[in-house]
């Protein structure tokens, strides 16, 4: 049994550090809202007061918080009280020049850090079937898959430190992409007459086939479980398909990656977000496009 520091017990954070308790840790439940802290605690977890008492006791430190700059200053109280040794994880979706950044600094400071972002919402955090793409060493990642393990059901390690938010970000990219296209050709063929279920039953055996049609079809029929069947509640609300397309825009332009499809989907769903839809499922965007 480990004592691991959790920061961030949000809508993710929250599931995901009861299934580290359900997996035999001590948990030091760390968040800005005592109301999270409390949840937590009524889980099974300890109360871990603040970030500098929770670290300096713990053998691992978690951190799943909304942006870069959160991250970035909950890591220099961390690299500041932490124990010896201690392993840090950060879940976190956040951009790869800040993730390189502050595992720089855990490096300088002595310590091993993995980014590790997920893919799988807040079912999946609950149910401790997320997938977690990894950035870090070898050995980062061996010791950060012991406790990622508890978390999810699918641990990749992508490479190098900033890796694994690189393929995060490249991952949602292509799916804006995909599922704008599959929002279109629905759109098209409906004014063309064509029947929703027998252009499904045509294009998702065809080459226009991809995971946006057969598990996540944009209209309402074809496939039970997708948004679109229950008015595009999420599922994968616009607002978080925005946050990713913009860090994937952020790190092209740093990367100087030519991504003309990618800008075109930011563009969209930011006139689709400033429509009132932030949180609607992304894949609602047909409605947007009809
Ligand atoms: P959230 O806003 O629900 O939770 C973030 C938590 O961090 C909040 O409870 C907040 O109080 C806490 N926090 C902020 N600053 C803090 C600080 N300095 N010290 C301690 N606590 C602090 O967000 P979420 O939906 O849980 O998402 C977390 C991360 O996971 C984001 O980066 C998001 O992009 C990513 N993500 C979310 C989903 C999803 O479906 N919600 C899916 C995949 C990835």
């Amino acid at each position: 049994m480990a004592t691991i520091a959790f920061i961030g017990l949000g809508n993710m954070g929250g599931g995901m550090a009861l299934n580290l308790v359900k997996g035999g840790h001590k948990v030091l439940a760390v968040d800005l809202s005592a109301d999270a802290v409390a949840k937590a605690v009524a889980g099974g977890a300890v109360d871990g007061a603040n970030v500098l008492d929770a670290v300096s006791v713990a053998d691992a430190v978690v951190t799943m918080l909304p942006a870069g700059q959160h991250v970035r200053n909950v890591y220099e109280q961390v690299f500041e009280a932490a124990k010896a040794g201690m392993l840090c994880l950060d879940c976190s979706t956040i951009d790869v020049d800040t993730a390189r950044a502050v595992s720089a600094l855990a490096a300088e400071k002595g310590f091993e850090m993995v980014d590790a972002p997920v893919s799988g919402g807040t079912a999946a955090a609950d149910a401790g079937t997320l997938t977690f793409m990894v950035g870090g060493t070898g050995e980062g990642f061996a010791r950060a898959e012991a406790v990622l393990a508890h978390m999810g059901k699918t641990i990749v390690h992508a490479g190098g430190a900033g890796a694994g938010q690189a393929a995060k970000i490249c991952n949602n990219m292509l799916l804006a992409i995909t599922m704008i296209g599959t929002c279109e050709a629905f759109a098209m063929a409906e004014k063309l007459g064509l029947d929703a279920q027998t252009f499904y039953d045509i294009s998702s055996k065809a080459s226009g086939q991809s995971w946006s049609m057969t598990s996540y079809c944009p209209v309402p029929g074809p496939v039970a479980t997708s948004p679109a069947n229950r008015d595009y509640e999420p599922g994968f609300a616009t607002a978080m398909m925005l946050k990713d397309l913009k860090l994937a825009m952020g790190a092209a332009a740093s990367a100087d990656a030519a991504t003309p499809m990618g800008a075109l989907a930011e563009a969209l769903y930011q006139a689709y977000s400033l429509q009132g839809h932030n949180l609607k499922d992304f894949s609602g965007i047909i409605n947007f496009l009809k």
